[in-house]
């Protein structure tokens, strides 16, 4: 196994369940798109785990009280086209007061480098904490032209979260950005020749959306 510094698996039984759930062929469109976005949920409640916290006084029915709040900078989570959008419902279950920013990359097929056709950013991104989400990681290309997009727009404090991670794609996105901790709720063992994860649950995008 590759040495993956930067890799945070999820490895919550209730995460653990789910995903097998979610990678199996029976599973029904309707029934993939609430599992990855149970799953992301909880992925969320992992990646905010180090959120800063300020003391505010309150008052409570019955007297006058100090307590935490989130501090200082707030959430925006930006969606790779189109499969984060799977992701993106049950983050902002946990966090709905976040932003949410959408990225769009397709590969030139004579270059393969990856070629963006949509950006929408929140205009404050650079003063958020950002958490680009991708259900697959794959080869990393996308993932890792996505976050460099990210940081041009001026964001410093930036994670990544997908489902499921290959080790090439985390290889890949840890040498492009190893600033960027991965999160994952699974990591396979390779890719194949198409670029599918294996042993992987197909095709994100086509199983969220029954494009297929
Ligand atoms: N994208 C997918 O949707 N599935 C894979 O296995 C790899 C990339």
């Amino acid at each position: 196994m590759a040495y993956l510094p930067n890799l945070v698996l999820i490895d919550h039984p209730l995460v653990q369940h789910k995903m097998t759930l979610l990678r199996r062929k029976e599973t029904s469109t309707a029934e993939f798109r609430r599992l990855a976005r149970e799953v992301s949920m909880l992925m969320a409640y992992e990646l905010t785990r180090s959120l800063p916290l300020e003391t505010v006084t309150i008052a409570t029915p019955l007297e006058e009280t100090d307590a935490p709040l989130l501090a200082g900078k707030k959430l925006c989570f930006v969606s790779i086209m189109r499969a984060g959008a799977g992701m993106l419902d049950g983050m902002l279950d946990l966090v709905p007061s976040a932003r949410v920013g959408h990225i769009g990359l397709y590969r030139d097929p004579a270059t393969l480098v990856p070629v963006e056709y949509y950006l929408k950013l929140p205009e404050d991104v650079r003063e958020r904490v950002v958490i680009v989400v991708d259900p697959m990681l794959a080869t990393g290309h996308s993932a890792a032209a996505a976050i460099a997009r990210v940081k041009e727009s001026g964001a410093t404090q930036i994670s990544f979260a997908c489902l499921l991670a290959a080790p090439e794609g985390v290889e890949l996105l840890s040498e492009a950005h190893p600033d960027v901790p991965v999160y994952a709720a699974g990591l396979d063992r390779a890719l194949d020749a198409h670029g599918y994860i294996r042993p992987g649950l197909g095709d994100a995008g086509d199983r969220l959306f029954g494009t297929r």
